[in-house]
């Protein structure tokens, strides 16, 4: 058994003094009101369930600030964005992949991340052809995530298509590809996941995927009851391809290839039509909204309160890695909401908490996100003592939390039982700046890979 003695913990409301106590990667007790006793390992502030970032693009991160207009007079939108990820997708190698993946894993994991879902379609080589091993990339990230002493979620991606009007792949996109959503499942069929490696499935979008094979993918991952997940109506393009080709919302698309229920999770799902909030509600589907990166990207804001009234679970994701921080992902959740509609109060505290937490968890396939006896012990603490979060109160310290902290508050991080952070520092790779510094350098150094350039 380890142990461990928090201050504060929420443990679906806040309690004082309480003992965790982990058998291997689980949660065998939880109790609080009780004194720490002999060897515990004291946790300050509050403990909060790990936090779960359910929608990543790791190599993305090597265009932060770099992918950003430099001139007030630039102009851009999602699609140009998109051809400068493009050119980055070009160049990664699996050594280049790897050091890209573990310093941004790293990175979440110091920001109070305990579980990442990698939204993977890098599958090929460079030039389009298949390595040796087909899930060489697969498994490169699954290895980084455990460099990094991240669980994580790999939700490979079925890519077949290059848009809703059948056009075949090209450029960047020939390494997303597999030859047919057959040939997607035989080969993700040949990943076998670990203690903290879960094997998830994607259809990367309806743009990419046509509906008998969104059908297939869907039935192999409920024949497993793995999670699936999907981008849905980043854009308003993609509704129009949509309509156009099928008569069909995507999300309608997505309903009559029987992608929609509670194990699926649409990404996004900014721009949704009359009907689209009501299928996705009926049938479970959770919605992952990725607030930070929408509002990079300049894609809208989309109807989250709706959808939650209307019985989606909603969680979060960095996506792009324009920031990684959860608690900012959170509250743009209520935030962006207030924006559009003028109104305060569309989310409580409590629900945008279990979005980073519990709702993530499930999205992602894990027993975790609840402070439990028998969930994964997966937890992070928090500085209640600096500048920023000073003035709370037992009855406020949730909003606090909720609309205040960062990612830089995150003191301690527990995954699986193992201390992966303590006292803001990561246990293994040091020096993991300048490692990541390193990474993005190489990256971008590679032909193809001056992302700067226009
Ligand atoms: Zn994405």
């Amino acid at each position: 058994l380890t142990i461990w003695h928090a201050d504060l913990a929420w443990l679906g409301e806040v309690r004082e003094r309480v003992l965790l106590e982990a058998d291997g990667d689980r949660l065998a007790r939880v109790t609080s009101d009780v004194e720490a006793p002999p060897g515990a390992r004291r946790l300050s502030g509050l403990v909060l369930p790990g936090l779960v970032n359910v929608h990543s693009h790791a190599f993305q991160r090597a265009l932060r600030g770099r992918s950003q207009p430099a001139q007030a007079r630039e102009q851009g939108d999602f699609w140009s964005w998109r051809g400068l990820m493009y050119r980055l997708a070009a160049t990664l190698d699996p050594d280049l992949l790897f050091e890209l993946a573990r310093a941004t894993y790293v990175e979440m994991a110091l920001a109070g991340i305990t579980t990442v879902g990698e939204f993977h379609y890098l599958h090929g080589r460079p030039d389009g052809e298949p390595y040796a091993d087909p899930n060489r990339t697969g498994r490169t990230i699954a290895a980084a995530a455990e460099a990094a002493g991240l669980r994580i979620t790999l939700l490979d991606a079925c890519y077949l298509r290059g848009g809703l009007d059948g056009r075949p792949l090209e450029g960047a996109q020939l390494r997303f590809g597999d030859r047919s959503a057959a040939a997607w499942a035989e080969r993700v069929e040949a990943l076998d996941g670990g203690p903290a490696f879960r094997v998830g499935a994607a259809i990367h979008s309806v743009r990419a995927v046509d509906e008998p094979s969104m059908a297939a993918v869907a039935g192999w991952a409920a024949d497993r009851g793995a999670p699936l997940h999907v981008h849905l109506s980043e854009q308003p393009a993609e509704n129009r391809d949509s309509l156009a080709a099928t008569g069909l919302t995507p999300a309608a698309l997505l309903h009559r290839a029987g992608a929609l229920g509670p194990r699926t999770t649409a990404v996004h799902a900014t721009h949704l039509e009359a009907g689209d909030v009501e299928l996705l509600g009926a049938t479970a589907t959770g919605v992952c909204l990725c607030p930070t990166t929408e509002r990079d990207l300049a894609d809208g804001v989309g109807p989250a309160a709706a959808l939650a009234r209307a019985g989606s679970p909603l969680c979060a994701g960095s996506d792009s890695q324009a920031v990684i921080d959860l608690f900012e992902e959170a509250r743009a959740i209520e935030l962006d909401q207030r924006l559009v509609s003028g109104r305060r109060g569309h989310h409580s505290p409590e629900a945008l908490l279990k979005a980073m937490t519990e709702s993530g968890a499930v999205a992602l396939g894990w027993d975790a996100g609840r402070l439990e006896a028998g969930m994964l012990a997966d937890f992070v603490a928090l500085d209640l003592t600096g500048i920023r979060l000073a003035g709370w109160s037992r009855e406020d310290l949730v909003r606090h939390v909720v609309f205040a902290a960062t990612a830089a508050d995150v003191t301690d991080v527990v995954i699986g039982g193992r201390e992966v952070v303590a006292g803001r520092r990561h246990a293994r790779p040091p020096e993991a700046g300048a490692a990541l510094h390193e990474a993005i350098g190489r990256a971008l150094a590679a032909p193809g890979g001056r992302a700067s350039e226009g």
